[in-house]
């Protein structure tokens, strides 16, 4: 069955490349290593350490700066096979903020900090784990934020709050989103925002950086937090890319990136149905499998169809933005990470059902894989977002927000 959707779609051989050498990295993780991981809430070190050794952190920094010079199409592979080989969609998060705030810095940074941190990223050394966007006051309506960046002499000088910041624990650097404007100042509100490279050990030095853990109840192996920033001072040329215009650099880059999420929902809704049939298969009841129960058996087809959709669709809409083709890769994007996590929730509730009482016993996992595929419909975008988008601008209905 897992080869039945990991095989669901023609890959190149690039993508082929990149399947068997994550799988391979993956093997020597098994479901023991995640669930202790998952029971003491510890960062994975050992598997990301692995994955940075075989240049995975790297696989969108180009190869003048030792990255693997890969793309999208690539990026869905390593995802979805994190995902899918025992790790979950935590596993997934736990590299996701890595391997993608090196985009803008890609994308924007000056040719000094490429040169200084890029090489270093690509082999493992440095990491851009964390990305620091949402506020109190700021989620969904991220443009809504109040952290202000303000230029003095060589330096920017932040303050304010940031929340659900994830990775900060693990990582050197945050790229932080700012106002340099503030709100009333702007003729729009995309306007006036400006992203920062932040070194995080340079500003616990200086004392102007708290952070508080947010305890939650998914992915309890990666840590997120509420940040306070007090007059924290950063070198200007920390800046990314143009002054005032970070928010449209944030959005570049974001429909690739949410294909991306959508293979790691597809990741974890093949390991939850994984899980869910050889259950199905193992265990008898009325001196049968529970698995000839076509109540046991439908929802888990249910859940496989809906999953092979998404995927045709994620991996579709992955080829296209490879492709020269003018393609709407928003309408692809949002309709993709909307239907692979709705995907992944029934294929995780699906297995929980299939394993019974056990459905709620730590050791088989399926109840961690439930509560991160209830996370998916809410991160990075709500799935209320992501329709928002195709209302609007797919199918022409008035803005909402
Ligand atoms: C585990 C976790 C990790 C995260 N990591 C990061 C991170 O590393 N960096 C970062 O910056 N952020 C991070 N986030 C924040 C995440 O991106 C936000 O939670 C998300 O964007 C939603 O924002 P919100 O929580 O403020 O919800 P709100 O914006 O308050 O929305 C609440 C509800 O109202 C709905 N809603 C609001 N407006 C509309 C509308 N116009 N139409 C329809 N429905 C609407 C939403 O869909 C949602 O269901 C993380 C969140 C979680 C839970």
């Amino acid at each position: 069955m897992a080869r039945l959707l990991s095989d669901a779609v023609s890959l190149t051989e690039s993508q082929r490349l990149v399947r068997s050498s994550v799988r391979d990295v993956c093997s020597d993780f098994d479901r023991e290593y995640w669930r202790r991981r998952a029971a003491e809430g510890e960062y994975p070190h050992e598997f990301v350490d692995a994955l940075a050794d075989h240049g995975w952190m790297g696989i969108l920094v180009p190869e003048e700066y030792g990255g693997a010079g890969m793309g999208t199409q690539e990026t869905v592979v390593m995802m979805e096979e994190i995902a899918a080989n025992g790790g979950g969609f935590s596993a997934a998060q736990a590299i996701h903020g890595g391997v993608y705030n090196t985009v803008p810095i890609v994308e924007y940074a000056s040719e000094e900090l490429k040169d200084e941190l890029l090489p270093r990223v690509a082999d493992g050394e440095t990491s851009i784990q964390a990305f620091g966007l949402t506020e109190p006051n700021a989620g969904s309506n991220a443009t809504a934020i109040e952290t202000r960046a303000e230029h003095d002499g060589d330096e920017y000088v932040i303050n304010g709050q940031k929340v659900w910041t994830s990775r900060v624990d693990v990582s050197d650097y945050i790229v932080l989103v700012a106002r340099t404007t503030p709100l009333e100042d702007v003729e729009k509100r995309t306007r006036g925002i400006s992203m920062f490279l932040v070194d995080l050990a340079a500003a616990h030095e200086q004392g102007a950086l708290e952070m508080e853990a947010i305890p939650k109840s998914a992915s309890e192996f990666v840590h997120s937090f509420e940040l306070w920033f007090d007059d924290l001072r950063v070198p200007a040329a920390n800046l990314i890319g143009v002054e005032g215009e970070g928010f449209s650099q944030v959005l570049d880059g974001l429909n690739e990136e949410r294909l991306v999420i959508a293979a790691e929902c597809l990741g974890l809704g093949r390991l939850a149905l994984d899980r869910a049939v050889e259950y199905a298969n193992d265990r008898h009841v009325f001196d049968r499998s529970i698995g000839s129960n076509q109540a046991i058996q439908h929802p888990l087809a249910e859940a496989y169809a809906r999953l092979q959709a998404a995927k045709q669709l994620t991996y579709n809409a992955a080829a296209r933005a490879a492709s020269d083709e003018e393609v709407d890769l928003g309408a692809y994007a949002n309709a993709a990470k909307f239907l692979a996590a709705d995907a992944a929730y029934e294929a995780a509730d699906a297995a929980v059902q299939t394993h019974g009482g056990f459905g709620v016993a730590t050791e088989y996992d399926v109840e961690r894989y439930f509560r991160e595929a209830r996370l998916t419909r809410l991160v990075p975008i709500t799935q209320e977002l992501a329709l928002n988008y195709l209302g609007e601008n797919v199918l022409g209905l008035p803005r909402s927000y």
